[in-house]
């Protein structure tokens, strides 16, 4: 394919690559895109409306998950046994002796992860973006709140985010485009349950419509976002970015594409890709600009089976920053119709400042947890909250259905030296390319941030009236992460950083690394999408001007 007939190769269509897509191509850019994975109809995938909708999570297709693997995961300490999964029905989840990596939460289709996302719409708080200055962990944002906050407003409008009134730390120079969604009655219980705490509790900021817009309704309370919203009103990136982007007729999309090498030039620039095309054959795609945009995970291994690209600094893998969470959920005696709603449509911002709690350094955040947890159908019930047998079973189900409430929490993760991603030495795909793998490692500063979420969520569930907790499920025995980050870390120094602020890399001049991977931190427990898009269309700008 000549170098001619685009501007621009984009690897990657989810928050990162898509909203790039976006940005370049209102610029009457030439764009390729590159998506390993398929295209999803919301209308036909997602299977909501069928009866089975209980049994099937999001509606994998064959090429719509990476492989990647894990190295052996951590012993388990008698110390920390507080911070167990359990469950009422099957007792101790883990009982291996050391942590079990359960998931690497992600999605291969045009949208990327943000198909099968919650849609928290979640700004940085700006004091978490300079944690090395202020904390001396992490590392910095080469740019502040104020840089990302223009970008931050024209995501939040391309997308509809629906989020309140009243603004926080994160001031805004504008209101949400969208009235926040009324809070569900789960959220409302919650609601006073934490102010009797002192706590303040409020609307979430959502990526899922509360008016219509762009020929999308409507959100209908559901709850079932991660199941792939059927409506097209959750603001994933194939309905919102990508689908302007195509509209714009200055985007093309190739799916089932894999890219397997990255290939460069002595003169410190990269000529172009190889792939595996849908069809299975091997295609070189030449281009004068190159943005990579595989994920927090997919983007170092991209580089690092490229000889190495871009790693002048070695910290390409390294810096794995993943989801520290943990969710405590427990059986109201009154109903509380908990599987109707938004899913996480209440929060508690108090401790997501770095320095918020006592003693420990870095943030989190607490809210209704519920849908989340996966415990809104009759079946999570029957497993995993309501045991036994034949009418006894059948009349407890029926009284206790809708009465789980679940406080879900999410901290920060500091990066490690034990926290990384790098090739498999055996391991390899069927294009012969080696897998990622993923090292995992909770230091003792994150299981004391775990242990106060646990603690802070035990609180909430038993202030709203809460007497028999059924379940508790968190990062300390399972590695099961939705948000990756700081694989391909920015900053302003090419020695402790792989790209600058704008994304690109120190060295090739035409290689842009656009999504979660740059994250310098990972913030007290924000959802990473918006702020990926937000940097997205920041680089964007500065690419347009050249
Ligand atoms: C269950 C779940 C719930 C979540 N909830 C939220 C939430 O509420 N709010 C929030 O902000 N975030 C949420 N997230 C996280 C969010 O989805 C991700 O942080 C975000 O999508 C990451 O964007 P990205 O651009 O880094 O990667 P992705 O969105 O994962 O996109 C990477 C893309 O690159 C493609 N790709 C990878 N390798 C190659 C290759 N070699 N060749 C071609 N293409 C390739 C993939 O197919 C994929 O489409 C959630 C995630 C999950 C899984
Ligand atoms: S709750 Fe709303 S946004 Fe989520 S899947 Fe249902 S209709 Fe879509």
């Amino acid at each position: 394919m000549s170098a001619q007939e685009y501007d621009v190769v984009i690897v990657g269509s989810g928050a990162g690559g898509g909203t790039m897509a976006y940005a370049l191509s209102k610029h009457k850019l030439r764009v390729l895109v590159l998506e390993a994975g398929p295209v999803f109809n919301p209308f036909t995938d997602f299977k909501l409306h069928k009866t089975s909708w209980e049994a099937q999570y999001f509606p994998h297709k064959p090429t719509s998950e990476g492989r990647y693997i894990y190295a052996p995961m951590q012993a388990l300490d008698s110390k920390w046994d507080d911070l167990l999964s359990w469950n009422s029905i099957i007792g101790r989840m883990n009982r291996k002796g050391q942590r079990e990596a359960y998931k690497y939460h992600h999605v291969r289709g045009v949208g990327g992860s943000t198909l099968t996302f919650t849609g928290e719409s979640h700004r940085m708080h700006p004091e978490a973006m300079a944690m090395q200055s202020r904390f001396g962990v992490a590392a910095d944002w080469p740019m502040d709140y104020a840089a990302l906050e223009p970008f931050y407003c024209e995501a939040e409008h391309v997308i509809g985010v629906a989020g309140p009134e009243a603004a926080d730390v994160r001031w805004r120079s504008e209101p949400y485009p969208q009235p926040a969604h009324p809070l569900s009655y789960a959220s409302q219980h919650t609601k006073t349950a934490a102010e009797s705490l002192g706590l303040s509790w409020e609307p979430n900021a959502r990526a899922a419509l509360s008016k219509s817009m762009d020929g999308r309704p409507s959100c209908n309370y559901c709850g079932n976002c991660t199941r792939g919203c059927p409506r097209t009103d959750k603001g994933s990136v194939d309905v919102t970015f990508m689908r302007k982007a195509t509209a714009s007729g200055f985007c093309t999309v190739r799916t089932g594409v894999t890219v397997t090498r990255i290939e460069s030039t002595k003169s410190d620039t990269v000529r172009g890709v190889h792939v595996v095309n849908a069809e299975g054959a091997a295609e070189f795609i030449e281009t004068a600009q190159l943005v990579v945009s595989c994920g927090a995970v997919e983007t170092p291994r991209l580089l690092l089976v490229s000889d190495g690209l871009a790693n002048e600094s070695g910290l390409v893998g390294r810096n794995f920053m993943e989801t520290l969470s943990w969710s405590c959920s427990g059986l109201s005696e009154t109903p509380l119709g908990s599987y109707r709603g938004l899913p996480a449509d209440s929060i508690c911002w108090d401790f997501n400042a770095p320095d918020a709690v006592d003693g420990i350094i870095g943030g989190c955040r607490f809210s209704e947890g519920v849908h989340e947890a996966g415990l809104n159908g009759p079946q999570s019930y029957a497993n995993r909250v309501i045991g036994g047998w034949g009418k006894a079973h059948k009349e407890a189900m029926r009284e206790a259905f809708g009465n789980v409430l679940t406080i879900a929490a999410i901290g920060e993760s500091l990066p490690n030296a034990g926290s990384y991603v790098d090739l498999d030495p055996e391991a390899v795909d069927a294009n012969g390319i080696p897998l990622a793998r993923i090292h995992s490692e909770l230091e003792e500063s994150e299981l004391k941030r775990l242990q106060f979420m646990a603690n802070k969520s035990r609180e909430i569930v038993q202030a709203a009236g809460v007497k028999k907790l059924v379940e508790e499920y968190g990062s300390y025995d399972y590695f099961s992460s939705t948000h990756v980050f700081g694989t391909c870390l920015m900053g302003t120094d090419a020695s402790t950083s792989v790209v600058d602020s704008y994304g690109r890399s120190h060295r090739y001049k035409n290689l842009t690394l656009m999504d979660a991977s740059i994250f310098p931190s990972s913030g007290g427990g924000e959802s990473p999408s918006l702020t990926i898009e937000a940097l997205a269309l920041r680089s964007a700008q500065q690419f347009v001007r050249g």
